[in-house]
């Protein structure tokens, strides 16, 4: 690239053909999840209004303050590239008057999201989540259903060793109270917090108890939890969730120190880590958010939602011995091999008869290249099969094939050759 430096900014990645394998798998297993659990799939733009997560997400929270990409279009609009999937749903969900169709609505959404976070392992600045969402359901049974659902996408794409944490973190009704507790014994012990929390104790004084720091979390192991201050109605919720997952057989764990760092959320609070993934070992998250809506301009909603992250799903999976996706080139397809002029003049039929009949198929693209030049050209493109159309077996009614992998070859009759590479194609599936 000469002198000119066009590699990608940092934090960015290209996803890669041999990746891509991973991908398709894991979206292969949402779309199946999704209509089993009967959510619709949604898609909303990467661009939006600023204002929509300074409003949703919260002014204070670190996505907003330290990690949006917020940038004036050339018509000066304030826009972001969405941090996250929430807020653009309840978004359209207003904006489209979504309130008026049947309730509960589920949706689903599969994206790109954008954070400016210290990049490092399982932390990059455009990531991939998969999330879900219902509106209009206020009971427990939502808030297990879409902790079943996230559970069984984990489980059917075959993630082991993940845990399921569970808090509740009060409602507008209770919270205040919290607030207060956890401000007074904060501010108790103000110097032994690191400087981020400091700051977080006026403007976000439950953050405190997220943090990492090691500092904080000696301090943060003696505060108040949110569980301590609960109203009724949050605490009969919360046991009623509990007691649901434990009807569905979904081992959980309550932390009582879990709180998301996303403002929107009230009563329910969850995360699943996996023990293989280091220091980022949240795979996912997301709780009950009953106020979204309403903040956002709409009628007073209820809504509950998750989001998983791709990226750590997929280096979770490829940590496995059971890896369920192929995480190298795996050979494919038919190549067409015309050792003369009789072959070359067949060519591009077989080409085409092979690929209506669903087999996967390619050629040689430099003309009257010789037999072992158009051999050699299989195997680098990664063929299975290579179909030989020689003169003298097609005379005898018949076609030469060579498998690839195994190295070797044999004859079939022209009229069965179509449908014997259509089962080996399809692992004899069809
Ligand atoms: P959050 O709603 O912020 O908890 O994000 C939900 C999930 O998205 C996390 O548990 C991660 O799996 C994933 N995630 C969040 N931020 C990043 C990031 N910067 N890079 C990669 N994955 C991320």
């Amino acid at each position: 690239m000469g002198k000119l430096d066009l590699r990608l900014p940092p934090g960015v990645k290209d996803i890669l053909p041999e990746e891509i394998p991973g991908w398709h798998y894991l979206e292969d297993v949402v779309r199946e999840l999704a209509l089993l659990y009967r959510f619709h799939e949604i898609r909303t733009p990467i661009l939006e209004k600023a204002l929509l997560f300074k409003r949703g997400v919260g002014e204070t929270t670190d996505i907003v303050l330290k990690e949006m990409y917020v940038f004036k279009d050339r018509g000066g609009r304030e826009l972001a590239l969405r941090p996250e999937g929430t807020a653009p749903i309840v978004r359209a969900y207003v904006e489209h008057g979504l309130h008026t169709r049947p309730q509960p609505l589920k949706l689903y959404y599969l994206g790109p999201m954008f954070r400016h976070d210290r990049p490092q392992m399982g932390r990059s600045r455009q990531f991939h989540q998969f999330g879900a969402e219902i509106f209009g359901a206020p009971g427990p049974l939502a808030d297990a259903e879409i902790i079943a659902f996230l559970s069984a996408f984990l489980s059917r794409a075959g993630v082991r060793d993940w845990e399921l944490e569970l808090n509740s973190v009060g409602c507008p009704e209770c919270r205040p109270r919290l607030l207060a507790a956890l401000q007074d014994y904060f501010r108790a012990h103000l110097t032994e917090l690191c400087p981020d929390c400091r700051q977080r104790l006026e403007r976000n004084p439950l953050r405190v108890l997220d943090c990492k720091e090691a500092v904080c979390q000696e301090v943060v192991q003696r505060a108040p939890t949110p569980m301590d201050y609960l109203c009724s109605r949050c605490q009969s919720h919360f046991a009623a969730v509990q007691e649901e997952l434990r009807g569905m057989e979904l081992p959980f764990r309550i932390n009582p120190r879990l709180v998301r760092g996303l403002d929107y959320y009230t009563g329910t609070a969850f995360e699943v880590l996996s023990s293989s993934l280091g220091a980022q070992n949240a795979l996912g998250g997301g709780g009950r958010y009953d106020y979204l809506v309403q903040e956002c301009g709409g009628p007073p909603t209820p809504g509950v939602g998750f989001a998983v992250g791709l990226e750590r799903v997929l280096l979770a999976l490829s940590k496995q011995p059971d890896c369920p996706f192929p995480t190298g080139e795996k050979r494919q397809g038919v190549f067409v091999v015309a050792p003369d002029e009789e072959g070359r003049r067949e060519q591009a039929r077989w080409v085409r008869r092979l690929r209506s009949a669903g087999v996967p198929s390619d050629r040689d693209y430099v003309a009257e290249r010789g037999l072992r030049a158009q051999l050699r050209q299989a195997d680098r493109m990664g063929a299975r099969w290579a179909l030989i159309l020689g003169s003298e077996e097609l005379a005898q009614g018949k076609v030469r094939l060579r498998d690839l992998e195994k190295g070797e070859q044999f004859d079939l009759p022209v009229e069965r050759v179509i449908d014997w590479l259509k089962t080996e194609a399809t692992g004899g599936k069809e």
